[in-house]
């Protein structure tokens, strides 16, 4: 007998179509920290009802994903502070490490306000997760295409069956594909650290390809017991945050970003301009430079122009002619474009959504609502790397879900309160 906290079964596809699809007020695709985010806010903010909102997620439980990769990497702390977290109010992780004792747990950053360490904030989600019972409201499967619906709404096709909602919310990261360097992809020994790498293999050289955050980070990390080399294009850049802080004001997002067209060059070069792209936060860098003076780090710059599995070891050739044999090397080098991601592709096929330079969604800046080639509404909203057009730099990280969550879920308030309204016109 189904309980109120149990989410409607989804529904198979039978042979002659499509069998009594569960009908729901908000699929939120993507149990990552945007999805989680996104659905507490749904359900505090909206008069939207628990068992009418689904989150669809491969993973075995909400969060995985950043518990992977911050598991990967090392990362003992966050690079944001304190008032970015899963709950609503901005000082609830604060209240929640007074609460339990752990305020030592909020580390000090120099000119710029504490940083959780990672138990905290994942302690802190969990808290979120429970007090919401959200993991009640995750299906464990993948969304694979969404269609439209006669009657204004939407359809999500999953691996499991199909889902008929009123809305849905895209917050699917990155979308998972990882960037590996060409000349990486054929070696067994070279691995993505949130692909094949294992961080308990036991090896005792690794090279580290990549300048960014997560390079460092696991520099640090694995430096404390095996000799390392962080091999980057660049001189390492330090910067405290991910952009500007002034970014995270949405005055200065409509000021700087809006008045260019949506979706537009103008607006993909406004973010990246502003972005901190493969930049290390300082607070690494006492660790890094202990280590580069006890000799268990070295850091070079340079680039790989071949490497070749042999035996037990990779042997990697530099373009400086230098060769390396490390036992493993390991790309902390980002990910694949996710405008472009064949999952993205073919809601923008099928539902006919557009797009602009290199694959931008088109949205509409008030609500996060992807627009139409007609300009038409869909009641498909957008959070994350993919609304990097109009949320900005920080559109990818914890605080751009905020700001998505602020838009995304008046929009989808207005819906639930105008049940009986059709969204659009039926095709
Ligand atoms: C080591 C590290 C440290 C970081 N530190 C910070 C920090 O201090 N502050 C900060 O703001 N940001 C930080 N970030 C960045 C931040 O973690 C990410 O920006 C954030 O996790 C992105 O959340 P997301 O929900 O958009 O994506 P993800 O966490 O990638 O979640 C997306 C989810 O969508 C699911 N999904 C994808 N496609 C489908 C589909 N078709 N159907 C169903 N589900 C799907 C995936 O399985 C995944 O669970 C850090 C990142 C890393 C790796």
């Amino acid at each position: 007998m189904p309980t109120s906290t149990d989410p409607p079964a989804i529904t198979g596809v039978a042979s002659g179509g499509i069998d009594r699809a569960p009908s729901v007020d908000c699929v939120v695709v993507g149990g990552g920290i945007h999805g989680t985010y996104l659905s507490q806010r749904l359900l505090e903010d909206t008069t939207l009802d628990r068992d009418a909102l689904v989150i669809v997620d491969p993973n075995d439980r909400l969060l995985d994903s950043f518990r992977r990769k911050a598991r990967a990497c090392g990362m003992d702390s966050l690079r944001s502070t304190y008032v970015n977290h899963l709950g609503t109010d901005a000082f609830a992780l604060e209240d929640f490490a007074e609460g339990h004792g752990r305020e030592d747990e909020l580390r000090p950053t120099v000119d710029y306000p504490d940083r959780p360490g990672l138990a905290l904030f994942l302690d802190h989600a969990d808290h979120v997760i429970e007090s919401n019972s959200l993991d009640t409201l995750h299906r464990q499967t993948t969304a694979t295409t969404i269609h439209d619906r006669p009657d204004g709404g939407l359809r999500v096709v999953t691996d499991d069956g199909v889902i008929d909602t009123r809305s849905c919310v895209l917050a699917i990261g990155h979308g998972g594909r990882q960037h590996l360097p060409e000349w990486g992809r054929s070696v067994a020994g070279v691995k993505h650290v949130w692909g094949r790498f294992d961080p308990a293999a036991d090896t005792t050289e690794t090279v580290i390809i990549g300048g960014g955050i997560t390079a460092a980070q696991l520099a640090a990390t694995r430096s404390e017991g095996e000799s390392v080399t962080l091999l980057s294009r660049q001189p390492l850049e330090w910067e405290v945050t991910e952009a500007d802080p002034q970014w995270l004001n949405w005055r200065h997002i409509e000021r700087e970003l809006h008045h260019h067209p949506p979706a537009s060059k103008a607006r993909f070069d406004v973010v990246q301009n502003a972005r901190h792209t493969a930049t290390v936060p300082p607070y690494l860098y006492d660790t890094l430079d202990t280590r580069r003076q006890s000799g268990q780090l070295q850091i070079r710059q340079g680039e790989v122009i071949q490497a070749t599995q042999e035996s037990d070891h990779v042997q990697l050739t530099l373009d400086d002619d230098t060769r390396l044999r490390p036992d493993q090397v390991v790309c902390a080098t980002g990910f694949a474009s996710v405008f472009d991601h064949p999952f993205v592709e073919r809601l923008a096929d099928t539902l006919d959504l557009a797009r602009g330079y290199r694959g931008l969604p088109r949205l509409d800046d008030q609500t996060l609502a992807w627009r139409t080639v007609s300009d038409g509404r869909v009641p498909l909203y957008v959070s994350g790397a993919l609304a990097l057009g109009t949320v900005g730099p920080y559109a990818p990280n914890i605080p751009g879900a905020r700001r998505s969550g602020d838009r995304i879920t008046a929009a989808i308030d207005s819906i639930c309160k105008h049940t009986m309204e059709p969204m659009r016109p039926a095709r």
